[in-house]
């Protein structure tokens, strides 16, 4: 027969041990409870949709502002498309994120598939302004609701102006 009294030395042990559990429980239940935070806070959403046909203007745009040292706003939300608008209002173009943070900009698709190269540049710096700056009409030359067939010239003196505002703001 094999005795297995406990003697002084393995009650020790025996406590030590509790404590080690005690130690490796709090742990995993520390872990527990920051893996649910983690998981309970909402992933930040990022939407970017810029359409192709859209892209160069937008990227004329933003090379305008970078040049000259603007600070880009990055909402979480960017839409800027193509849409069938037109027929609604005779409005050609929208600036759905004016006075929110983000930018949500809308061209009729069969006025777009019309316009010409400048036409295009204008209407999408346009509301771009709109969204992003939140211009308001009249502002500058460039804001007048109308939109106006302008010469690529008169269109560098529009940006020249919109910096000088955009800086002095
Ligand atoms: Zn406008």
């Amino acid at each position: 027969m094999f005795l297995n009294k406990p003697n002084k030395s393995s009650i020790i042990q025996v406590k030590r041990l509790s404590h080690i559990l005690i130690i490796i429980i709090s742990a995993l239940l520390i872990a527990g409870i920051y893996t649910r935070v983690k998981e309970e806070t909402p992933p930040r959403r990022l939407v970017r949709v810029i359409h192709p046909e859209l892209r160069p203007y937008v990227n004329d745009f933003l090379l305008l502002l970078i040049q000259n040292d603007i600070d880009i706003p990055e909402p979480d939300v960017i839409i800027i498309d193509l849409s069938d608008i037109y027929k609604y209002a005779g409005v050609v173009g929208i600036a759905e994120g004016m006075y929110f943070d983000m930018i949500c900009v809308r061209i009729d698709r069969k006025f777009w598939s019309k316009a010409t190269d400048q036409i295009k540049r204008s209407l999408v710096f346009h509301e771009l302004l709109h969204d992003a700056f939140d211009l308001k009409h009249n502002s500058i030359d460039m804001m007048k609701p109308q939109l106006e067939i302008i010469t690529k010239e008169q269109f560098n003196k529009q940006k020249i102006e919109l910096i000088q505002y955009l800086k002095d703001e």
